[in-house]
């Protein structure tokens, strides 16, 4: 379990089996290739895929659709993991990504934050 403004993961790994993609910056494939010890090359070619947009690279997902890095329940390379998942919950969510924290209408007068 983690915890941080609030919030607390459980680890059910919902989030990285949700429908989409993790688009990836070029810091997070040059870290996620640090930690796997690959050059950048063969990362890209083992673990991301073309971008939907076309704009650039996302992480490559598994026949089921989950992440191509979740593990049981578990971020493989949580340490390296990318921006996008290192935002979620906190500033991005979408409907059902994740049972510990639902997504909630604004409160009258409150910024619509969960924690
Ligand atoms: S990189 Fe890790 S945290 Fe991000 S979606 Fe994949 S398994 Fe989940």
């Amino acid at each position: 379990m983690t915890e941080g403004e609030g919030f607390r993961c459980w680890g059910c790994g919902a989030c990285c089996r949700w429908p989409g993609h993790v688009y990836l910056t070029g810091d997070d494939a040059a870290a996620l290739a640090r930690e796997l010890r690959l050059p950048d090359r063969e990362f890209a070619d083992r673990y991301a895929r073309l971008a939907p947009n076309r704009a650039g690279l996302v992480l490559a997902l598994r026949e089921d659709g989950a992440c191509v890095f979740l593990e049981g329940d578990l971020c493989a390379v949580y340490a390296a993991r990318p921006k996008q998942c290192r935002d979620f919950p906190h500033a991005w969510r979408v409907e059902g990504a994740c049972p510990e924290r639902p997504l909630e209408k604004p409160r009258p007068g409150g910024d619509g934050a969960n924690a």
